[in-house]
């Protein structure tokens, strides 16, 4: 098992466990970050819950667990002021 910093994803606090994807961060997830950098760059949190959330359907998350988890999100380090 290779080192973590931490369990969640800084950005949109989805647990690591749940990344399907191969991870390229340490703090962040694999959707979240790619190619070397934050796939949303931006600091407005409502923008980033509605790609989130998008992003979260598209992969066919349930409808209501997509909302739960988006909710999730302002509680993520990235987010906190
Ligand atoms: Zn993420």
């Amino acid at each position: 098992m290779p080192q973590q910093t931490g369990t969640y994803c800084e950005s949109c606090y989805m647990p690591f466990a749940k990344d399907t994807g191969k991870r390229e961060s340490e703090k962040y997830c694999s959707l979240c970050y790619k190619d070397g950098k934050l796939c949303y760059e931006g600091s407005d949190l409502k923008e980033f819950q509605r790609v989130a959330y998008e992003s979260m359907i598209a992969r066919g998350t349930n409808k209501w667990l997509a909302k739960f988890y988006t909710y999730m999100i302002r509680f993520a380090p990235r987010w906190k002021k």
